[in-house]
């Protein structure tokens, strides 16, 4: 995690240095009607996070955007101060989430906007996915969770399905102001996010979240404000907790020994919503973290460092 971060410092410090044609710069856009197209990184890798930055001189409405078919959804960002030499100084901002499964290649993005004067503005760049660096690790859980039986396994269809009608909806509001936080205090994180598991000796789908280490009982607050989509018990993770941040964008939080919320509840960005367990597929007691962004399984930690660089 800490090499693909650096990696990607590196990429993005390239992209700043090189030419427009080099050939690992391909976050140039292509703009009408006088805004600007800005990637925070030249190129994703799965399971990444980019944030877009739309600017004008004047401020947009009507931002909207696609990636690959598929839609992305801007909110306006803090005007930058009078210092900045740019003239475009008003932002709208999106978050791209790359699927940690998503295929490599080359995707396109678009951008339209109409001006204060009501003209149409369009942007268009490619933003290319590399395959992510993801280990692979050996863990050993109880039988039922590799080969469930028959019962178990109708269960664990039908969570699931559940789970893909929470992510499949998108809450057209921005629920949240400011940066999105790590869940458990004391600076703890998790570094496994993505890696390629064999439980058992049976190879099974790459790990979609984080996993924090935490005694049972730790406090869980919320990353953002937003609100319960989900609170019960799971199969696969236990007691879980989903919040919807608007926008796309979610948080789960899995493997809770309680939860301190209810489908339906609104909660302030840090308020608790549960404590930590070792409910549903463990090996132990920890706080298991994912976020979804446009139906992307994407590394939470990047919520945390893309909202939280200003
Ligand atoms: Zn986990």
């Amino acid at each position: 995690m800490r090499i693909a971060k650096n990696m990607l410092k590196a990429a993005v410090l390239a992209g700043l240095l090189l030419p427009a044609s080099a050939r690992c710069a391909p976050v140039v856009a292509h703009c009408t009607g006088g805004v600007e197209l800005k990637l925070s990184a030249p190129q994703a890798s799965q399971g990444s996070l980019i944030l877009a930055q739309v600017r004008g001189a004047k401020s947009l409405r009507e931002v909207s955007g696609k990636w690959n078919e598929r839609n992305i959804y801007f909110w306006e960002g803090s005007t930058s101060a009078g210092t900045r030499r740019s003239t475009h100084n008003h932002v709208n901002e999106a978050l791209l989430g790359v699927d940690l499964e998503k295929t490599p290649g080359d995707y396109e993005l678009s951008v339209s906007a109409t001006t204060e004067n009501g003209e149409h503005a369009e942007c268009t760049a490619t933003l290319a996915v590399r395959e992510g660096k993801f280990a692979t690790e050996r863990l050993a859980v109880q039988q039922q969770f590799v080969e469930p039986n028959e019962q178990q396994a109708q269960r664990a269809a039908a969570e699931q399905e559940k789970l893909r009608q929470i992510f499949d909806h998108i809450t057209p509001e921005k629920l949240w102001h400011g940066p999105f936080r790590l869940p458990l205090n004391g600076g703890v994180r998790g570094t496994n996010f993505g890696k390629r598991r064999i439980l058992n000796g049976q190879p099974r789908s790459p790990h979609t979240g984080a996993d924090f280490p935490a005694p049972t009982g730790a406090p869980i607050h919320a990353t953002q404000s937003g609100q319960v989509v989900l609170a019960e018990e799971l199969y696969f993770s236990g007691n879980t907790v989903i919040i919807d941040h608007g926008l796309g964008i979610y948080s789960l939080y899995a493997h809770l020994s309680s939860t301190d919320v209810t489908v339906g509840d609104a909660v302030i960005a840090g308020a608790v919503i549960g404590k930590v367990g070792a409910t549903g597929r463990v090996t132990g007691p920890h706080l298991h973290w994912g976020v979804t962004v446009n139906k992307a399984r994407v590394n939470p930690i990047q919520l945390v460092a893309q909202t939280g660089i200003r």
